[in-house]
């Protein structure tokens, strides 16, 4: 089978380029077009440190335009990714996303494009195989526990929270989870926000300091016993594996696939 071509956008960022890199390691795929807003005209190849002799372009539609590209990956930011994804799906073009934000709407949007243009995404808040498994292991714990926080870490150039991983374990705990208010009755916030964003009574904090990738906790409670689950990703090459294996698998699915263990 020939190599998978590939269009990054986002390509300049700090997953984007490590995208790159990824692409430019492994076998089955290869960089066909890399789509920024910054660095336009330059090579990608030296903003990555890779081999690549391909110009940063701009525009999204033209960049796909060429018929060349099999699986667009794109890691940009929550306010663009809904329109992002329109673009490359109505040009019947499958995507692997790992931009976190989107709203249950755009989700909603994106998956009925899916079926009529009968292509594939792949959306996962987290690429990384450990951060998969702390989320199945917080389902598990959420049938004996009824009580739970969660704390997620990030770097302070993150522009949404809660993370999309936190949602996404927030989610599996619901499913599982007698929906409750969690804590004292009369409790009160001396300091708004001091109890952290509520999802369906209980909580999610999050926490922005440089020094930090991803990272997040998982906080059981119970009588005379306390449960914690963590996940740290200490670079972003913990990320790579997991977007190589879903452009390799997205192209053989049409339809919106939320969540890399979907794919294992
Ligand atoms: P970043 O700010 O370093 O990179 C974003 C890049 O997108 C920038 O280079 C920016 O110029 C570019 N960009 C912005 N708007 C654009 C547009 N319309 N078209 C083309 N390029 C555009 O951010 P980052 O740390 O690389 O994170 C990117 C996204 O990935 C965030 O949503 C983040 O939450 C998410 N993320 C997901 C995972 C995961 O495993 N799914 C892991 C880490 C980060």
């Amino acid at each position: 089978m020939s190599d998978l071509r590939i269009c990054v956008n986002g390509a300049c960022g700090k997953m984007g380029s490590e995208v790159v890199r990824a692409i430019a390691k492994n076998e089955g795929v290869v960089l066909k077009a890399a789509v920024d807003f910054m660095n336009v005209g330059k090579n990608i190849g030296e903003i990555a440190g890779t081999k690549d002799d391909i110009l940063i372009q701009d525009d999204l539609k033209q960049a796909l335009s060429k018929d060349e590209i099999d699986v667009v990956v794109d890691f940009t930011n929550h306010k663009v990714i809904y329109g992002n994804s329109k673009t490359v799906l109505e040009m019947g073009i499958p995507m692997v996303i790992g931009t976190t934000g989107l709203t249950n709407e755009q989700v909603d949007e994106l998956k009925s494009i899916c079926e009529q243009k009968q292509v594939g995404v792949l959306w996962a808040t987290n690429f990384a195989i450990g951060a998969i498994l702390m989320m199945e292991f917080a389902g598990k714990a959420a049938k004996y526990f009824g009580n739970v926080e969660i704390i997620e870490y990030h770097h302070d150039n993150k522009l949404d929270a809660p993370s999309g991983t936190s949602l996404t374990t927030a989610g599996i705990i619901k499913e599982i989870r007698k929906s409750k208010k969690q804590g004292h009755p009369d409790e009160k916030e001396l300091l708004a926000g001091a109890r952290g964003a509520d999802y369906d009574g209980f909580k999610i904090h999050s926490v922005r300091l440089p020094g930090f990738i991803a990272h997040q906790e998982v906080i059981f409670g119970d009588v005379g016993q306390i449960l914690t689950i963590r996940h740290d990703s200490m670079n972003r090459e913990s990320f790579m594996p997991g977007v190589i294996l879903g452009c390799k698998e997205i192209v053989k699915r049409n339809a919106f696939i939320e969540g890399l263990n979907k794919l294992l």
